[in-house]
């Protein structure tokens, strides 16, 4: 399985590896080189502290270490991204029943860009790790929503709790759910959301309710931000509004699959200062995997 995960983010991301390792491997690394190097990294969505960062630290090791065997520039060229990808950052996403009340999850974003999708790979990744979970359906505002999120549940085995009334209290709907997963004893409970970025103030009430109506009852252990890969800088500035408006513990990156610009995931964490902990990469129910800066670099230098 990880094997066809690494596959697919190779085939999204050899452009930038392959473009990087080919311009470093020149006889004579010049100002033009540099300057395409400079170039590769912010088409790949990098950002541009990042580039600059990246780019100063290759050129004094060049310079120092002098770089002609292609093994060599390889490991520096991995090294030096990895740094980049924070590897220290803790990762994990709470899971385990804590004083005895599950884990809560907020998991946060603009429609679309797959919030639904994440909470039913993410439930069936804890199923299998043998938790009990429960999914709240705290985004009233599309009526199909919950019915996908409760098809996402049935489909993992999980329970869905969720409002017979269109356009239902989504804050009532989360509080109900997280009491159901305190009664049924459940290890998580995920709650999914609306995000409507036209109105900001909106936004910002509705996420902010229903954190402090869970918090009657329980904590809210982790809000996971949800942001579209392909959307590049307009992630870049959703993340923004959403960081304002509640405290994001984690970030979830999707449709890697989909784009070459995997630099994206540099650019969000430093941005937020927040680690990006899980990818989606594909529709499917098993396309989820743990983000981990090693393999990602493997990934794209493969
Ligand atoms: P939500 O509105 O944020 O809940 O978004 P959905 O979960 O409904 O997802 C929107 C669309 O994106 C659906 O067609 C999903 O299948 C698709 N999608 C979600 N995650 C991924 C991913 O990692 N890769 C790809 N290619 N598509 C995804």
């Amino acid at each position: 399985r990880l094997a066809r995960l690494r596959a697919r983010l190779v085939k999204s991301n050899n452009a930038l590896g392959k473009g990087l390792l080919r311009l470093l491997s020149q006889d004579r690394i010049d100002e033009d080189v540099w300057d395409e190097i400079e170039e590769t990294l912010l088409l790949a969505d990098l950002g541009t502290d990042a580039t600059m960062e990246l780019v100063d630290n290759l050129r004094e090791r060049v310079t120092v270490e002098g770089l002609r065997e292609p093994e060599k520039v390889r490991a520096i060229l991995r090294e030096e991204l990895i740094k980049l990808l924070a590897p220290e950052l803790d990762r994990s996403i709470a899971s385990d029943r804590r004083e005895g009340r599950p884990a809560v999850v907020m998991v946060v974003g603009v429609n679309g860009v797959g919030k639904t999708t994440t909470i039913g790979k993410m439930a069936r990744v804890l199923v299998a790790e043998d938790k009990d979970v429960l999914l709240g359906a705290a985004d009233t505002f599309r009526a199909a929503a919950a019915e996908q999120l409760a098809t996402w549940g049935a489909r993992v085995g999980v329970p869905t709790v969720r409002s017979d009334v269109d356009g239902a209290d989504p804050a009532s709907v989360a509080f109900e759910a997280v009491k159901a997963g305190m009664e049924q004893e459940v290890d998580v409970v995920m709650v999914d959301t609306a995000g409507r970025l036209q109105n900001k103030v909106g936004l910002m009430d509705e996420l902010g309710k229903i954190k402090r109506v869970i918090e009657k009852q329980a904590t809210v252990d982790e809000v996971l931000l949800v942001l579209d890969a392909t959307t590049g800088q307009n992630g870049l500035n959703q993340a923004k509004v959403f960081a304002e408006v509640v405290d994001i513990t984690g970030i979830v990156l999707t449709k890697l699959d989909g784009t070459a610009k995997g630099g994206i995931v540099v650019a969000i964490q430093r941005q937020l200062g927040v680690p990006v902990k899980l990818v989606g990469l594909g529709e499917g129910a098993d396309d989820l995997a743990p983000f981990e800066a090693g393999d990602f670099v493997d990934a794209l230098l493969d």
